[in-house]
């Protein structure tokens, strides 16, 4: 098809998601992407990207592997899909479970599976709500968050999520979700004062869990201070709350460790995760669970349980996961992504030294963000009107670039999440594109 038709069609038929409907009613849709191959997408015309934010933070072991092609070839000629429900099972998704559980940090081994990172929260929240009513604690309703997290979009995850906008779409949130202050701004200090408030104001007899990522992703790149989370474990066992860590960016490499939390030397009761587990080759995700929570549930379930996908445990997806972690742990993709996020965190602190528009940069494995500031001394941002990020987002797109940027309340974060294969001169490359188009932006906002 030439790119004319697929522009109109794509027009006509395709609401795509997360975009200004609008927009895309005016101006249609901007690329259409043809081939992967690698950190680099190539469009219907011939023009090739560096995709340096793994697409949607997934894609970690880089586009076009034919080993992931062939494993989902090879189940699917034996058996693309059989359900795993009640008391059916498969050996795809038997071996997965062991797999995840076997990464995992100690004492979560039992999985549950979904096709996605919102489904996968939306469980979290149902089994911990289960959890305490069977042990008749039904009143453990309550899910609190922290502001600026980001869930997912289904009708729990998107209420977990701690950016307002997302709840505008649904009409409201739902009830029974809270929003704590993220230590991003006012550290660990404020952000657990405000968390223990809310906790007392609420009853801590009425909350369930408390959800967040171990780096808040869509947020911004939001790398907590390195104590956060041990107080916030704190918190959660002297008032009796679940912890889950919502694993859907950080897991599977990202942050230079398997999974995030082992950043910050905590253990989870409950870890949900998608994403990188298929490197988004087929959708998959899923939530891990603590022994103790695994055995309530097998002790005192009655019934069945009252939840379960069509696709949870899908055998060709999880053959897909099983080849995508191998190719993580056999190409030591975990270390790369540790050393190659400390190679582009001295990259940025450069250009923070020669472009004097830069402010806060940071790393924490393949997980970068770049903030743009009017006077870096006081952090003093931009006005919205200068647009200064999506100029930035624009300025990079003419060099041959992917990425993305964060807006939210007023801030100008460029993001990156590069695949765990990105080599040191691709990081070069890309600083040097960087470079250019900060600088490009810079002088037009001076002249
Ligand atoms: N959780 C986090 C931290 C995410 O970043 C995302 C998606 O970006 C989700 C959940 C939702 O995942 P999905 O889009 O697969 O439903």
């Amino acid at each position: 098809m030439t790119m004319e038709h697929l522009l109109e069609l794509d027009k006509k038929h395709f609401i795509h998601p997360t975009s200004s409907i609008q927009q895309q009613q005016e101006k249609g849709a901007k690329i259409i992407v043809e081939k992967g191959e690698g950190i680099y997408l190539t469009d219907k015309n011939g023009s090739v990207y560096m995709d340096v934010m793994s697409s949607l933070w997934n894609v970690n072991v880089g586009h076009g592997r034919e080993e992931l092609a062939e494993a989902a070839a090879e189940q699917m000629k034996k058996l693309a899909f059989s359900s795993a429900f009640s008391t059916f099972s498969h050996e795809p998704a038997i071996k997965l479970a062991e797999k995840i559980a076997s990464l995992a940090p100690k004492g979560l081994n039992a999985v549950f599976f979904t096709s996605g990172g919102s489904e996968s929260n939306d469980t979290a929240f149902k089994l911990v709500r289960h959890y305490w009513r069977i042990q008749d604690q039904p009143n453990r309703r309550k899910i609190i968050s922290l502001k600026r997290g980001y869930h997912g979009v289904a009708a729990a995850s998107t209420s977990a999520t701690g950016i307002p906008e997302f709840w505008n779409m649904a009409g409201q949130m739902m009830t029974d979700f809270h929003h704590a202050d993220t230590p991003y701004e006012n550290g660990t200090d404020k952000a657990i004062v405000s968390l223990r408030q809310l906790i007392e104001a609420e009853g801590p007899e009425t909350i369930a869990a408390f959800i967040a990522e171990p780096v808040q992703g869509a947020g911004g790149v939001l790398i907590p201070p390195s104590d956060f989370f041990k107080e916030v474990r704190n918190v959660c066992d002297e008032y009796g709350i679940l912890l889950i860590a919502d694993e859907v960016i950080t897991g599977f490499g990202r942050t230079g460790k398997m999974f995030g939390v082992e950043n910050w030397g905590v253990t989870p009761d409950l870890m949900s995760f998608a994403k990188g587990v298929t490197s988004g080759y087929v959708p998959l995700g899923g939530v891990i669970v603590s022994n103790h929570i695994h055995d309530v549930l097998k002790e005192k379930s009655k019934g069945t349980l009252f939840h379960g996908y069509t696709y949870s445990g899908h055998p060709t997806a999880a053959a897909v996961a099983l080849k995508n972690l191998e190719i993580i742990e056999k190409e030591e993709l975990v270390e790369n992504s540790r050393k190659m996020g400390e190679e582009l965190l001295k990259g940025f602190q450069k250009l923070k030294e020669e472009i004097d528009i830069v402010g806060n940069v940071r790393t924490i494995g393949l997980l970068g963000a770049v903030e743009l500031v009017q006077d870096p001394k006081t952090n003093k941002r931009f006005s919205p009107d200068y647009q200064v990020a999506a100029k930035v987002i624009e300025a990079l797109h003419q060099r041959g670039v992917i990425c993305r940027a964060v807006t939210y309340e007023g801030t100008d974060i460029i993001c990156f999440s590069p695949p765990l294969i990105i080599n040191p001169s691709q990081i070069d490359s890309l600083l040097e594109r960087l470079k250019g188009a900060i600088k490009e932006v810079k002088e037009g906002l001076t002249t």
